[in-house]
């Protein structure tokens, strides 16, 4: 999947260039229209796996992918909803 490269602040105390990949966003009638295009998708990285709900011991909108173990971070709207690579895998 396309990404562009974006200085961001996610999870540290310092900026990072970080890989933000633009999801597709959910119909407006969808009952969690941001959350809903964050979670349980397809990793962005084309690894076939499925990124996962990741909050508990991280912050809100921490996610991790089930096959390749990228982390990501939901950022952006419910109009264009992205994930922020945060990093490689779970300790790297
Ligand atoms: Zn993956």
């Amino acid at each position: 999947m396309q990404y562009s490269v974006q200085v961001l602040q996610l999870t540290g105390d310092r900026e990072r260039r970080t890989r933000v990949y633009a999801v597709p966003a959910l119909p407006t009638g969808h009952p969690d229209p941001y959350w809903g295009a964050v979670t349980d998708v397809p990793c962005p990285a084309d690894c076939g796996g499925t990124v996962r709900w990741a909050e508990a011991g991280y912050v809100p909108g921490y996610r991790i992918c089930d096959q390749c173990g990228r982390h990501y971070m939901a950022r952006g709207t419910m109009a264009a909803p992205v994930l922020a690579l945060v990093g490689g895998r779970r300790g790297a």
